[in-house]
């Protein structure tokens, strides 16, 4: 399936400099902010700067050197936020059943706290 990138929602938009953000981490390729509604105390969104709708778009259109550098980038946040020690969970929705609010690829970095069993029921 191709995928249809909308260049106007809303992390194109922090990555055009239009709308500001919470930087934890910027590289080549990638960039890392605070979510503007954190679910625990740490909640760090990892984005590649390439115009990606989601994980499956990325994994299967990226270049070699966006995904080592969004990958690295997801475990250098990891490092910058101490969770290594007391875990953390990485989450990206994808779609309607997803439920992705924002078309543009993001990991959730979570922690900070314990989170619970992975998905709700219903
Ligand atoms: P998702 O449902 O996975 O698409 O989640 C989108 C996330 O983006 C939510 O956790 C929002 O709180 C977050 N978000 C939306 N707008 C902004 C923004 N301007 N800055 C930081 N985070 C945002």
């Amino acid at each position: 399936m191709a995928y249809t990138y909308d260049d106007q929602n809303i992390f194109a938009k922090i990555l055009r400099g239009e709308i500001p953000n919470d930087t934890v981490l910027e590289t080549d390729h990638s960039l890392a902010f605070n979510d503007i509604r954190p679910q625990a105390p740490v909640h760090v969104l990892v984005i590649p700067k390439g115009a990606y709708v989601n994980y499956d778009d990325f994994a299967r259109n990226a270049s070699d050197a966006e995904i080592l550098d969004f990958t690295r980038a997801i475990g250098e946040v990891c490092k910058m936020k101490g969770v290594e020690t007391d875990g953390f969970r990485t989450i990206s929705n994808a779609g309607q059943h997803g439920v992705q609010e924002v078309p543009h690829l993001h990991i959730h970095i979570l922690g900070g706290r314990p989170l619970g069993r992975m998905l709700q029921q219903g």
